[in-house]
């Protein structure tokens, strides 16, 4: 490796792994993170001196407790749940909660301290934190899962609150979780107020939140493309996923002019060559938004699409790739593929979507590569326009809040470009964790020893 600060970032991750000893994907964050920054940190003696890394590697506290709920045949059940306050110096602790069978303590580590960098970048005062519980909600009645959200937050409520921590939705949590979770924080509480963002219309959320995070990909994209002269009208896009990131990106790519060709869920993916229209999409938002159904479906209506079993997207080839589902679904092999096909641009919807070796490979071929932390910050931006709204006790236009989105991730883009430019490519990874560490860093810095 001919990164100068190659030395310093081997021995800054053996201590970090020494310290969080099985925890693959918060090392995997962390690395990420460091070989980008380090060469800047050496480059900025106050930031070693303070011990900055060191600090922002580590949670300010992490919860985590049981969650006992009984279900539909009166057993009990019990899962375990947790919040990882990650670092506040820039704001009150912002951050979803993920109910999924995988949630562990390093995968919501990962997660929080990457919303910690992300928030950051929005130019918005949100700290960085995240929580979930090892539940799922697949196949569970709508009781069961209110059972299950009302017993979490029964201990939740006493580590959150509107200037300490405001949790949001993520994988397996949604309108239905969110509206439960908030129902009971406000009877236990007796008190209405914004502790939670991604709520219904009638209490509190905020217009264009559900879409935020799949538009805020798409503009974060067309940025890139805009950025070589170019744009995503006309191109062929593969998508993956069929939950509230890659719902809305599609949205997004075909209101722009793209044909979307793809779309996925946890049993395998479906691809439409035809393009995935206005209408195909209502029809997959009723499948996964109301009926919670498998994607194979969409083939039994529209007969011109494939169903592959157990596959990714990836081999498809495709002008713009929008991994929406989950973290690692890029493997190096499928960065090969994409790249051998021509992609032109890879764009992380999803968090963490791609291994190590296969971002290397994205970077070394200057494609436009959009790191997670950049491409996906609007769905936290919007959260943080809602919590806005809410101490204003005020709510916005639809075109109030889109508009205010599309500035947001044009200034992230921006961002990524003063930090991230390498004669004539962009490193959009480099970029965007310069330009989410210099706030915070200088905040630590500022607050002395803390
Ligand atoms: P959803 O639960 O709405 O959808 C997740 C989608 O990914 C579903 O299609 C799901 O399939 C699929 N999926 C989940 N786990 C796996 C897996 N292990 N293998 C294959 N497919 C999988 O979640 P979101 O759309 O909210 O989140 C998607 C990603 O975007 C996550 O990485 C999340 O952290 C990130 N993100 C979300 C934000 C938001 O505002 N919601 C904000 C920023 C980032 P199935 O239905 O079969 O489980």
């Amino acid at each position: 490796m001919s990164n100068p600060g190659h030395s310093e970032i081997k021995k800054f991750m053996n201590g970090l792994v020494k310290r969080n000893p099985h925890e693959p994907e918060f090392h995997q964050a962390v690395r990420e993170v460091v070989e980008s920054l380090m060469p800047f940190v050496m480059e900025h003696q106050h930031y070693r001196d303070a011990q900055v890394l060191e600090r922002m590697t580590e949670p300010d506290r992490i919860v985590s407790f049981r969650v006992t709920w009984e279900d539909d045949q009166g057993c009990i059940r019990v899962n375990r749940a947790y919040r990882v306050q990650f670092n506040n110096s820039i704001g009150p602790y912002k951050g979803g909660l993920r109910f999924h069978p995988t949630v562990t303590q390093s995968v919501l580590k990962f997660l929080g301290f990457e919303q910690v960098l992300k928030n950051s970048l929005t130019g918005l005062p949100m700290g960085g934190a995240k929580g979930g519980a090892n539940f799922n909600p697949k196949g569970k009645s709508d009781r069961e899962v209110m059972r299950f959200c009302q017993s979490l937050m029964t201990e939740l409520q006493r580590h959150i609150g509107e200037d300490t921590d405001v949790p949001a939705g993520d994988i397996g949590v949604g309108a239905r979780e969110i509206s439960y979770l908030f129902g009971q924080y406000k009877r236990l509480e007796n008190r209405f107020t914004g502790i939670l963002t991604g709520k219904g219309l009638a209490f509190g959320g905020s217009l264009v939140r559900k879409e935020a995070t799949g538009y805020g990909c798409i503009y974060f994209c067309e940025n890139m493309l805009n950025q070589c002269g170019d744009s995503l009208q006309g191109k062929t896009v593969a998508v993956s996923g069929s939950g509230n990131v890659a719902l809305y990106a599609i949205e997004k790519a075909q209101d722009l002019g793209a044909k979307v060709v793809s779309a996925s869920d946890s049993s395998g993916s479906i691809h439409d060559p035809d393009g995935i229209d206005p209408e195909k999409l209502d029809f997959l938002k009723e499948l996964k938004e109301v009926h919670r159904a498998r994607i194979h479906e969409y083939t039994e209506r529209y007969p011109g699409a494939s169903f592959h079993a157990g596959e990714r997207p990836w081999g498809i080839p495709v002008d713009v790739a929008l991994p929406c589902a989950t973290q690692n679904e890029i493997s190096e092999e499928d960065a090969k593929r994409l790249l051998d096909n021509g992609v032109q641009s890879v764009c992380e919807g999803a968090n963490m979507p791609t291994v190590l070796a296969g971002a290397k490979r994205f970077v070394d071929a200057k494609i436009l590569y959009g790191p997670a932390k950049a491409v996906n910050a609007g769905g936290v931006a919007v959260s943080g326009l809602e919590q806005s709204q809410n101490a204003l006790r005020l709510l916005w236009s639809r075109n109030e809040v889109d508009t205010k989105l599309q500035t947001i991730m044009q200034d992230i883009h921006k961002k990524c470009l003063e930090y991230g430019r390498n004669g004539d490519s962009v490193n959009y990874v480099t970029g965007a964790n310069i330009a989410g560490f210099i706030k915070v860093a200088d905040a630590m810095v500022a607050y002395g020893a803390v």
